[in-house]
């Protein structure tokens, strides 16, 4: 073989053509600083933000403060054996999480790694923790209603898929009760639910996956947990571990339910990790950027347009307030980024008002469009009953003498109130709920004693179900009440009535 020399010169020309002045090493960078899960480290001066980097001894970190002459980086997991001087290498990718259909019915932590013992998860698939919200463009209007089961919220405060309702209340008023029971109603509705533990203890995250569990609610559900006991880099990115694990689902053309528990411990989570990074404290010392943690956040929730598949991802974010104060900084930053509220309160709980929900305070701004059309008819009703109670019923505690009017309306509220009381973990699906506030608003509770409403609830429902299945079917499909559906309720109502009536033990003489 012989080698002409105008090949060789052009070999020669692509290569000097290719040749680049940078030598191809990796990046490596130096330890200077470490201490309360923070690295300062020199050297990496290509470094990108949220950038994973690794330190000796599989340790990963994030950073996060690019400055000058350093960069801050959290790291995520336990890291003693770090010290002065030791390399850190760049991995050139910005942090991700695994995703897929082999995530379903496990628990996993914020970096996708499995908490449940079953075994490695089989995925290849991989979603930057932060992604880019979908544009106005790709956007279309909420649409198709997101049903959570409860009477309260389904009537008066709908959701709709791709919707952002914030559930908002003091410690313990059911705020997780309500989100757990929004899962579990999900069932059989074609939606993926992902339940984001931030900074909660280990045993109420067992709790619940426990519950899941039971109602058979982990076949379509994934538990990302970050519990109190983990740093706080890792509740930090829970949340949003969780979104991406919803937006694989959302962009294959499904619809996902996630649902962040909650929001208040993620922003004391990162207030810890920027005070550690020395960025300037603001109002109650969160840093300025923290509107813009949850905005950006929330804002990954949609409904898509058809061409992207229509898929949706529904988010559900918790917040803990302090004394009922909505009006603190984080409170008002989520209220204000989300599409409404579901105000729960401490008084109304422990009076026995359960789910606690402020019907006065809560609000859905985009759901109502999505509403199945015969709970719009009987809801409007209801609304009206109850804002109308609440008024009278301050001056009713005066016990002075009513007029007929005014005892009629707290007649009819006693009983609407009572009829919206729901147990826990006993979601209902929409027909059943129409058909017992058809009978509330319609005034056939008015002439029973208040205790009677419950018990009459449970046998009107049992009848239904096993004597009138056929009425309920007709409900769930036609969406809406005509004159005859009308008219068979109305006579189920009379009937159970009536038999409730008889098996009442006979008054005693006099
Ligand atoms: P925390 O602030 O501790 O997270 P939370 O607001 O999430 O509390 P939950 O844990 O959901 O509240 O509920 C508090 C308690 O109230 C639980 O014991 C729960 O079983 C009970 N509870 C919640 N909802 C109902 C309900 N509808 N009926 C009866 N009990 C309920
Ligand atoms: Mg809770």
């Amino acid at each position: 073989m012989t080698i002409r020399p105008e090949e060789i010169t052009s070999v020669l020309k692509r290569e000097i053509e290719r040749f680049e002045a940078e030598p191809a090493v990796e990046e490596v960078g130096t330890v200077i600083m470490v201490g309360d899960g923070i690295a300062r480290v020199h050297g990496l001066s290509e470094c990108m933000a949220s950038e994973l980097l690794l330190f000796p001894g599989d340790l990963y970190g994030m950073a996060l403060n690019l400055e000058e002459d350093n960069i801050g980086v959290v790291l995520l997991g336990p890291y003693s054996h770090l010290k002065e001087g030791d390399p850190v290498r760049r991995t050139g990718r910005i942090i991700e999480v695994p995703v897929g259909e082999a995530l379903i019915g496990r628990v996993v932590n914020p970096l996708g790694q499995p908490l449940d013992g079953k075994g490695p998860i089989q995925t290849n698939t991989f979603r930057p923790v932060e992604a880019k919200a979908p544009g106005v463009i790709d956007r279309r209007k909420v649409q198709q209603p997101l049903q959570t089961g409860l009477k309260a919220i389904d009537s008066m405060i709908p959701i709709g898929r791709g919707q952002r309702e914030l559930i908002i209340g003091d410690r313990q008023t059911g705020k997780t009760a309500l989100a757990v029971d929004t899962i579990i109603n999900q069932r059989g509705q074609d939606v993926i639910c992902i339940y984001v533990a931030i900074g909660q203890k280990a045993s109420t995250v067992a709790g619940v996956v426990d519950v899941l569990r039971q109602k058979g609610a982990m076949e379509y559900t994934i538990v990302v947990s970050a519990t109190a006991s983990e740093p706080a880099p890792l509740l930090y990115i829970a949340p949003y571990a969780g979104c991406a694990m919803g937006e694989y689902f959302m962009y294959k053309g499904q619809d996902v339910l996630v649902v962040y528990d909650d929001l208040s411990k993620h922003a004391a989570a990162y207030r810890e990790l920027s005070l550690l990074l020395r960025r300037p404290p603001g109002r109650e010392a969160f840093p300025g950027d923290i509107f813009y943690l949850h905005s950006r956040l929330l804002e990954r929730s949609a409904k898509l347009d058809d061409r992207l598949g229509g898929g949706s991802l529904t988010a559900l974010p918790i917040i803990e307030t302090q004394a009922g104060d909505i009006s603190a900084y984080i409170p008002t930053n989520v209220i204000s980024i989300t599409d409404g509220q579901i105000y729960l309160e401490t008084d109304l709980f422990y009076a026995g008002i359960r789910p606690a929900i402020n019907v006065g305070r809560s609000v859905s701004r985009v759901g109502g469009d999505a509403q199945v059309k015969a709970m719009r008819q009987v809801a409007g009703r209801l609304r009206l009953d109850l804002s109308q109670y609440r008024e009278l019923a301050a001056f009713a505690q005066f016990g002075s003498s009513l007029d007929r009017a005014t005892q009629a309306r707290l007649t009819r509220g006693e009983r609407v109130t009572e009829i919206l009381k729901q147990g826990q973990y006993q979601p209902m699906p929409v027909e059943e709920q129409v058909a017992v506030i058809f009978a509330g608003v319609n005034g056939f509770l008015d002439d029973m004693p208040v205790e009677q409403v419950q018990p009459f609830e449970r046998q009107f429902l049992a009848y239904l179900r096993t004597q009138r299945a056929s009425l309920l079917q007709q409900i769930r499909e036609k969406k809406a009440l005509d004159d005859d559906l009308i008219q068979q309720l109305k006579a189920a109502i009379q009937e159970v009535k009536a038999r409730m009536q008889a098996a009442e033990p006979p008054k005693a003489a006099g």
